[in-house]
């Protein structure tokens, strides 16, 4: 049987260091502030939101939600962003997106400072990411892969890693964090020939494509690592989710599986709540 790579573990041993850090900035006088950007409220949104404040409320991080109807007018939800972005007293933005189609989603999110760019929205937060400098934040879930594969002590240095999906939230930025680890990276896509093998080749494997259960046992090998970032509706099982590795076929293959849920995506609201904090250390120093 693999061993599971969970998620709770990572956040809770992330919450410790955390908790002392927001103590120290409230030591000096300074409360770490996340704000939420929302637009009209999309049920996936407002799930993620009270996960937030809920994570946030575990660690003494503060919050505030900006919300704006689903019709707001450029000129006006501009405004507001910018208003946010001047706000000393908010050191990291989370805009949910996409932005209902009537807004210039490109020229808002470049109303965001980079320095509060906690969520990597940002055109100048992606450069950091790629040109590997560690005062940009990269995206959450990306890191929070990082952060599991951090905890499991789990090898990267000249180990063989296939990413599936290309994305610019995680297949692109997680290939970007772990060649910082110094690990060989194949990135995988929807042209790319012979998957299987492809996939089969790699000592870990990161699934990030948002197909449910599509990585089955042809896709995997013994001592392999998988690490699973899906989050689908699971075809099986209404109401529940599902990661992109049909779990049942590969778990008996495999050396260590992250499960879904309960894996990487427990991890990355507390990555979220440190990202603000690293911002507010940043922004205080
Ligand atoms: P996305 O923007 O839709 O990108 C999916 C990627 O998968 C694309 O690069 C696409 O290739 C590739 N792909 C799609 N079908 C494929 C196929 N049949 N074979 C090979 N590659 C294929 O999705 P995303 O935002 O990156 O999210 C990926 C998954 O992670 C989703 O399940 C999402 O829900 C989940 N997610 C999880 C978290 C978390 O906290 N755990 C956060 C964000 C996202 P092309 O580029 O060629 O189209």
């Amino acid at each position: 049987m693999a061993e599971r790579l969970r998620g709770k573990p990572v956040a809770d041993a992330m919450k410790e260091d955390l908790v002392a850090r927001i103590e120290a900035l409230k030591a000096r006088g300074i409360t770490p502030k996340i704000g939420i950007i929302r637009v009209g409220a999309n049920p996936d949104d407002l799930f993620y939101e009270g996960g937030i404040k809920k994570t946030g409320d575990g660690v003494g991080l503060a919050y505030e939600v900006f919300e704006h109807p689903e019709d707001v007018g450029q000129a006006e939800f501009e405004k507001a962003v910018s208003a946010l972005g001047a706000d000393s007293s908010i050191h990291g933005i989370l805009m949910f997106a996409p932005l209902p189609k009537h807004l210039d989603e490109k020229k808002i999110r470049r109303l965001i400072p980079v320095e509060k760019d906690v969520d990597c929205m940002t055109l100048g937060g992606a450069g950091k990411v790629f040109a590997d400098d560690v005062t940009g934040f990269p995206p959450c879930t990306p890191t929070a892969c990082m952060e599991m594969l951090k905890f499991y002590d789990i090898p990267l240095k000249g180990k063989r890693v296939t990413v599936v999906g290309r994305s610019m939230i995680v297949g692109k930025p997680v290939a970007m964090l772990l060649m910082r680890e110094h690990a060989t990276i194949t990135i995988c896509h929807s042209r790319t020939q012979n998957l299987p093998r492809v996939c089969a080749e790699a000592d870990i494997l990161v699934a990030a494509i948002g197909r449910a259960k599509m990585i089955g046992k042809d896709y995997v090998k013994p001592g392999q690592i998988v690490i699973d970032v899906g989050i689908n509706a699971d075809p099986d099982n209404p109401g529940k989710y599902c990661g992109d590795v049909d779990f049942e076929a590969v778990e008996p293959v495999v050396e260590k599986i992250s499960p879904v849920p309960a894996g990487v995506g427990s991890v990355t609201t507390i990555v979220l709540c440190k990202h603000t904090v690293m911002a507010c250390e940043a922004q205080n120093s």
